[in-house]
């Protein structure tokens, strides 16, 4: 590469004698006449490089002596074992190019140890990635994606992309925001509900990895009004295969992160494995337990976050609540035979809700009572509706948010810090 040779992580003891250019950010200058030290970093990690009169170039210790935290450099120079530097290892250098000056002081700073407010970190996001324990959200992000499209299309899924701009809504006609759209006004995608179970009729398998909104005036630290989602929709499953599949991918996740030697070291803490299998609870069996434990929930009610925190005095970690009552479950969810319990699941890590799924429903007539008992027009459903009498095969899926998964596998208490640039109601910059 034209500024560098090397990552300066791989600069090692065992590169002693070679001549390499490494290129990164100036972490530290200290500068004590004859010998002066300059402390220059990259994402993989840190090196000493040391500048000895006499044996470097005048201009080069006087270009350190301009030098301040992240100005941008590329030094050459040769790597010497060293005794006394943390790594064993010190570069000489020949030559200290500045690529380019950072404003001093810093608008925030960036040292590992000094805590900063969320709200500063967020307006200097890309200054916050500059410190390894928040750059680790991120490559674990990645790495999590990676692993996901890995099992997806080891297992035979279709990886697709369906429309954010929409004319009807996927999960309920409230929290859609209105976009100009030339002389009409369309929606933004609450989630490809709609199109997933479409596509299992082509394509029987399929997975996406989208960004999705809605429109409420959200005041949590588990809600934004743009969030990743992963959605699978899958035909000839039911709510029990789709359960499977997520635990499987969830143990795949873990153990791919652990096995990324690169995070694995680093990770040692922070990251929650999951291992074994994850447990199931039923609905009825959650609102017992927590009527013993003295709260009030009605059967039909949704758990609220009060609920949620209660659960964890006898479920930890990761756990399944399956069968929720009708009520609680949109219209394109199934009915559990004719009781009043759909074939349903929310995929719950402590008090969060990670991932909602089940069995659909493929009966157009049964669809259109569901829609009508919410409230809702078949009518505007059509486009949809239309396919169920066309060979529309039974069904199942989930859809699990990205970020909440983030913040659950890091241990992260804020759904921000899981999103690189979080949009909520007050937020729409950088
Ligand atoms: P919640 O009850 O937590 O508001 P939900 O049941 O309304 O979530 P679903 O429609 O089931 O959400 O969406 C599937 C998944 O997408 C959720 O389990 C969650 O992980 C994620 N998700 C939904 N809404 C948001 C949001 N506003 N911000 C971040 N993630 C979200
Ligand atoms: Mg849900």
């Amino acid at each position: 590469m034209k500024y560098k040779s090397m990552d300066i992580g791989q600069v090692s003891p065992e590169a002693a004698g070679r001549k390499e250019r490494l290129a990164g950010w100036v972490d530290e200058v200290r500068d004590l006449g004859k010998i002066k030290f300059l402390l220059v970093r990259d994402r993989t990690g840190s090196v000493q490089v040391t500048w000895k009169k006499g044996s470097c170039e005048e201009s080069t210790g006087e270009v350190i002596g301009t030098l301040h935290q992240n100005d941008v450099v590329s030094v050459v120079g040769t790597i010497e074992r060293s005794t006394v530097s943390k790594r064993g290892v010190e570069v000489l250098p020949e030559q200290i190019h500045v690529l380019n000056r950072a404003k001093h002081p810093l608008p925030m700073d960036i040292a590992e140890d000094i805590s900063t407010g969320l709200d500063v970190r967020l307006d200097y996001r890309p200054l916050d990635l500059m410190r390894p324990s928040k750059r680790r959200i991120f490559e674990v992000f990645s790495e999590t994606i990676s692993a996901v499209r890995g099992f997806f299309h080891a297992r035979g899924f279709a990886e697709v992309v369906t429309p954010r701009i929409i004319s009807a809504a996927t999960e309920g006609g409230a929290n859609l925001f209105n976009v100009r759209y030339f002389d009409r006004t369309v929606n933004l995608a609450q989630s490809p509900q709609l199109y997933k179970e479409q596509l299992v009729m082509g394509l029987e398998k399929v997975f996406e990895l989208g960004t999705y909104f809605r429109a409420e005036p959200f005041d949590s630290t588990r809600h934004l009004n743009e969030f990743v989602s992963l959605d699978i929709e899958v035909a000839f499953a039911d709510c029990g295969d789709v359960m499977v599949i997520l635990q499987d991918m969830i143990l795949a996740i873990s153990s791919e992160i652990c096995r990324n030697s690169q995070l694995a070291d680093s990770l040692a803490q922070e990251f929650r494995k999951v291992s074994g299998p994850i447990p199931v609870y039923k609905y009825e069996e959650v609102v017992n337990a927590l009527n013993e434990h003295g709260m009030k929930v009605n059967f039909g009610s949704d758990l609220s976050s009060e609920d949620l925190k209660k659960v964890q005095q006898f479920a930890e970690g990761a756990y399944f609540i399956t069968d929720w009552p009708t009520s609680t479950k949109p219209f394109y969810i199934k009915q559990r035979g004719e009781g009043d319990v759909t074939e349903s699941f929310d995929f719950m890590w402590g008090p969060l809700e990670v991932c909602s799924g089940g069995s659909r429903e493929e009966n157009r007539d049964k669809i259109e009572k569901k829609l009508l008992a919410s409230g809702m027009n078949p009518a505007t459903f059509e486009e949809h509706l239309k396919f169920f009498a066309c060979g529309m095969p039974p069904h199942a899926g989930w859809g699990l948010g990205f970020n909440r998964l983030l913040m659950a596998m890091m241990g992260l208490s804020n759904i921000r810090e899981a999103v690189l640039y979080p949009r909520d109601r007050f937020r729409i910059t950088p």
